[in-house]
């Protein structure tokens, strides 16, 4: 599903094309893709939210898939192999930030579906070094949400600061909250979930949320940690009001609309908001392997890849449980 020119969801703006099988070049491997999970920057991309890198593209990176042809030089995994392909498409591995560790900020990252071809396809192009292998433990579309909403979640929830036993507050309720929700659990968190979808408030709960309420609302008690999933600036200021001294927000989305002037009481008491851009290599491994050993538990509707335009419209009105999938 190709797009060329980003227009809202609702005209359909990706269009089913043939185009030429792409070639695995030196280090890189060709997944013929089972699966790829929706993801709402897909939505920005494809409405024209984001700044366009290229153009036709590729949307779709949350890629899984078998190995079917090995470039030159590309190590750890052979033909037949499963493998998954994230947003991480590729870093230069020199600039300044590369070299503190931070290479989710990296100088010269490409993202998959965005600079590079993605996963709405039925066959994509990754970097052998950027390909995860997949615990057995998840099928094709189980595994998919995890690449993105499962990785993304997981960064946020670690910038969040949140650890055993505290109280943590999520924001919007789509496919990354119901993975964070379960690993919170697990942490020994108490989850806090604040959606209006009623499909979202009824997951919530099943998933084992405390307590489920309205944005506007203050919740029964102080939260020690919050992520805002929802791309709305207001509701930053929504979780502050809901926050602890000393705790942060973090904020998972990769854009989101003005965030209102506040008082400065509302941040006042050591009270931190933080953005969470990408994600490192490794916050992908630490992820896989804690969602194999939770287990999450994804839920997933399925549409046929050709459906990309529907499932995008489905996830930008809140009408799916968990997570959209597309099956090549
Ligand atoms: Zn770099
Ligand atoms: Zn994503």
């Amino acid at each position: 599903m190709v797009l060329e020119r980003p227009q809202p969801a609702e005209s359909s703006p990706l269009q089913l094309r043939e185009i030429p099988e792409p070639t695995p070049g030196p280090g890189e491997i060709r997944v013929r893709v089972r699966v790829c999970g929706v993801c709402h920057t897909d939505l920005h991309i494809v409405q024209g939210e984001l700044p366009m890198h290229k153009l036709p593209v590729v949307p779709g990176h949350q890629v899984v898939g078998r190995v079917d042809a090995v470039g030159p030089g590309a190590k750890g995994f052979k033909e037949g192999d499963r493998a998954g392909g994230i947003w991480l498409h590729s870093t230069d591995g020199s600039c300044e930030y590369c070299g503190r560790g931070q290479e989710n900020l990296c100088l010269n990252a490409k993202f998959t579906g965005y600079d590079v071809n993605g996963g709405y396809a039925e066959a994509v192009i990754v970097p052998a070094d950027f390909a995860y292998p997949i615990p057995p433990k998840f099928s094709d579309e189980n595994a998919a949400p995890l690449l993105c909403a499962g990785v993304i979640g997981y960064r946020s929830l670690r910038l969040s600061g949140a650890s055993q036993s505290d109280r943590l507050g999520l924001y919007g309720f789509g496919a990354s909250a119901h993975i964070v929700l379960q690993i919170a659990r697990h942490m020994g968190c108490e989850v806090y979930v604040f959606t209006r979808a009623p499909a979202h408030r009824e997951l919530a709960t099943k998933l084992g949320s405390a307590w489920v309420g309205d944005a506007k609302e203050q919740p029964p008690h102080e939260l020690d940690a919050a992520i805002v999933f929802a791309p709305a600036g207001p509701i930053v200021l929504d979780a502050l009001r809901a926050l602890r001294k000393g705790g942060t927000v973090s904020l998972a989305g990769i854009t989101m609309s003005p965030i209102p002037e506040m008082d400065y009481s509302l941040i006042y008491g050591e009270r931190m908001v933080r953005s969470v851009a990408n994600s490192t290599r490794q916050d992908a491994r630490e992820l896989l392997e804690l969602a194999a050993e939770v287990p999450v538990r994804t839920a997933v509707t399925l549409y046929p890849l050709e459906d990309a335009n529907r499932a995008l419209v489905d996830m930008k009105h809140s009408r799916i449980e968990g997570a959209g999938v597309l099956r090549s």
